[in-house]
């Protein structure tokens, strides 16, 4: 293949211009999907993730994470690029890829940041409004030092701090029953709040989710990178990465730690793949296959 130049992704060959390639662009959940329940480890996945690497097919990370705790597990060319924080409330992507995009772009460290959820003094805000309206009260991330959230999380006490370090979203513990949370959830969406469930907490973030980064991430790839057809992956486990099932081509659910699958049906015109195994090893296999298909 005759090579022009290189792109943000790799090398762009003049028969790549000519022709339109087809490439993956692949989203992501990771805890209890690319990582494992408990140990946080991705290393059953690691085959499948260097075969995503050497295909010069983009990862994109979407968590309820925060950037802080994302950094550090992103040590593959491929995932450096771009990730999703905080279950959609951001899009953050590395300052040398040029994005071309009619969202507001803000310059962010080493980033450029599109914000789609609140920021975090007003999700606080919100949320404290929220129980002193309704007599109901959650354990958020703010209340508990590292040590606690530790505890919760199985997380060494490290990453329990970058956990703590949120910018656009508030986990919380929730131990009342089903009507006071549709109580507290109805008066949070009176303060612009929304909540969704993750594998341990409940999160409160603004209007958004991961499915909705996910939609304005695969416009920038089109938008920056026309001479790509995109086909785009979601891999999940939990009901926050519904809305990202919902939105790609080809949707993967994740078999979770207790060998159970979270009920999903396709959309149309939508691939459903239940993945072989749990967490990073169905995500090994099925990835692994998938990549025969393209
Ligand atoms: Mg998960």
């Amino acid at each position: 293949m005759k090579t022009s130049w290189t792109n943000s992704w790799g090398p762009v060959s003049i028969e790549t211009m000519a022709t339109s390639r087809k490439s993956f662009l692949v989203f992501s959940d990771l805890d209890g999907t690319l990582l494992d329940y408990s140990t946080y480890s991705k290393e059953e996945a690691i085959p499948a993730l260097k075969k995503l690497e050497e295909r010069n097919i983009p990862l994109v990370i979407v968590s309820s994470k925060t950037r802080f705790e994302i950094e550090p597990l992103l040590d593959l060319p491929n995932m450096r690029r771009t990730f999703i924080t905080e279950n959609g409330s951001a899009i953050f992507f590395d300052e040398e890829m040029k994005i071309n995009t009619d969202h507001r772009v803000i310059q962010c460290g080493s980033y450029n940041l599109i914000r789609l959820g609140m920021a975090y003094p007003d999700v606080l805000k919100a949320l404290g409004k929220a129980q002193r309206e309704t007599g109901i009260r959650v354990r958020g991330f703010s209340g508990m030092s590292p040590a606690e959230i530790a505890n919760y999380t199985g997380l060494d006490l490290d990453s329990a701090e970058r956990a703590r370090h949120r910018e656009f979203s508030e986990p919380f513990l929730f131990c009342g029953s089903s009507h006071e949370l549709q109580t507290l959830i109805s008066a949070l969406g009176d303060h612009g709040l929304i909540c969704t469930r993750g594998g341990r907490f409940w999160h409160a973030l603004g209007r958004c989710d991961k499915g909705m980064a996910a939609r304005v991430t695969r416009e920038i790839f089109a938008t920056s990178f026309p001479s790509t057809s995109w086909i785009t992956v979601g891999l999940g486990d939990s009901p926050n990465d519904l809305s990202l099932l919902e939105t790609v081509d080809i949707a993967i659910v994740v078999k979770r730690h207790d060998g159970s699958s979270m009920d999903y049906s396709r959309s149309e015109n939508q691939r459903l793949i239940q993945a072989p195994g749990i967490g990073p090893a169905g995500w090994n296999a099925v990835m692994l296959d998938l990549l025969k298909t393209l």
